[in-house]
């Protein structure tokens, strides 16, 4: 069976006002019961929930912040067609979500082809899509050609560096901001157009030293577009991983031109900010609450030493990179890759070199925010939270100290 939470998202989001209004003991065995399943179901599966694919090193655009448009990183040979088709057909119908990714995937040749084969052959029914959202054309194109061919639901992410000037300063010149705001309103018509399956549109932004100061007037811009907003805290494997014995583990996409790094402090007051200008007005969106619990962990993190709870990486979720690299995350580097493995995911998970990393990696914890979003479903105490009211937020010790940065509502 198919991990719920990540193959059924929109249903989730249904259904999450209805169980923050449970009474207090049920919540507590709801979420108790959730996390001891989700424990040991993962222990007996091999294939990971969430798989990701990087499909391709290309980009039409060369953010500064980026390790695909550092010049020094060198392009690869690139998985196609026929590599696919066996990587997925090997994943036995058990990936709960796919993320494609890049570079850019529109870019990627083939990549109508690619999602149908992962229906087809992998069995994949839900996909969030994360595109930079400059080329609207070319994504109403293949999604439309997607959502009339298979019958997939997507979510869609796309990102915004900041406000207007700032975006388009970042990201490719001027126009960039508008033409994501263009895609996302091409998406929106598409979803009216098939309705139920496309679950989610929605904008990241990453927080770092270049926008720091503008969180009010990003959410307010974001909101008068009418989309939905997610954020990261800028981070790099470098300096984000804790706990790692074995430096040499770590990825070494490490941003060569960015060092704008947050403090505890502007964490919390980005926290703050966030929380007064969106998430206090959406307490029962389940996609705001899973962000905020989110960033309010890595903030704890980063201010405790201590992990917000252990990561479930390699077991939960994996990377395949274009070249068919597998890593455990983001953070960390590939350890195998699947043409010595006849492009057989199951094969490859049950080598020794696999083995061998996930063993040596085993102890880390880090700011990524994907892997501790993913985390959550696995931990009772983190689900508590997430399925409580603002008030239980309040007085949680977990968070004790600083939580009135997420709580100021009564
Ligand atoms: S759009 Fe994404 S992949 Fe492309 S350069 Fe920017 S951050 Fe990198
Ligand atoms: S995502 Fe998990 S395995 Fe990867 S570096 Fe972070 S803590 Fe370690």
């Amino acid at each position: 069976m198919k991990n719920l939470f990540l193959s059924k998202r929109s249903e989730l989001e249904k259904v999450y006002p209805f169980i923050q209004s449970l009474p207090l003991p049920i919540r507590s065995l709801l979420e108790g019961g959730i996390a001891s399943f989700m424990e040991r179901r993962q222990k007996k599966q091999l294939i990971p929930d969430r798989v990701t694919v990087l499909l391709t090193d290309q980009c039409n655009l060369e953010c500064p912040h980026c390790f695909i448009s550092n010049e020094e990183h060198p392009r690869n040979w690139e998985m196609g067609l026929s590599e696919y088709e066996k990587f997925f057909k090997s994943s036995m119908g058990q990936i709960g979500q796919l993320v494609v990714s890049g570079g850019e995937p529109l870019l990627k040749e083939d990549f109508v082809n690619i999602i149908q084969l992962a229906e087809k052959k992998g069995g994949v029914k839900s996909i969030l899509l994360c595109t930079n959202g400059v080329l609207p054309e070319n994504l109403n194109k293949k999604m439309e050609e997607l959502l009339k061919t298979t019958s997939i639901v997507f979510r869609i992410q796309t990102s915004i560096d900041g406000s207007e000037d700032i975006h388009d300063q970042n990201r490719g010149g001027k126009g960039s901001y508008r033409k994501v705001f263009e895609s996302l309103a091409l998406m929106k018509n598409l979803a009216t157009k098939f309705p139920g399956r496309i679950g989610a549109l929605h904008v990241n932004t990453t927080l770092s030293q270049l926008n720091i100061n503008n969180v009010e007037q990003i959410v307010d811009d974001v909101k008068s577009f009418g989309f939905t907003q997610t954020f990261g805290f800028v981070r790099s494997p470098k300096e984000h991983i804790f706990n790692l014995d074995d430096q040499s583990l770590i990825s070494d996409y490490n941003p060569v031109s960015f060092n704008e790094f947050l403090t505890v402090e502007d964490m919390e007051m980005a926290l703050e900010k966030i929380n007064q200008n969106l998430w206090l007005e959406y307490p029962n969106k389940l996609i705001y609450a899973v962000n905020r619990l989110t960033l309010y962990s890595i903030k704890e993190m980063v201010k405790t030493g201590k992990p917000a709870t252990s990561c479930r990486s390699g077991r939960s979720e994996l990377i395949i990179m274009p070249n068919g690299e597998v890593a455990k995350c983001e953070m960390l580097k590939g350890f195998a890759n699947l043409k010595d493995f006849n492009w057989n995911l199951p094969e490859l998970l049950s080598s020794k070199v696999c083995r061998d990393f996930f063993e040596a990696s085993s102890k880390c914890f880090c700011t990524h925010e994907c892997s501790v979003a993913l985390n959550i479903m696995y931990d009772s105490s983190l689900l508590g939270l997430l399925f409580s009211s603002e008030i239980d937020l309040k007085t949680d010790q977990r968070f004790n100290g600083s939580s009135k940065q997420l709580s100021t509502h009564s």
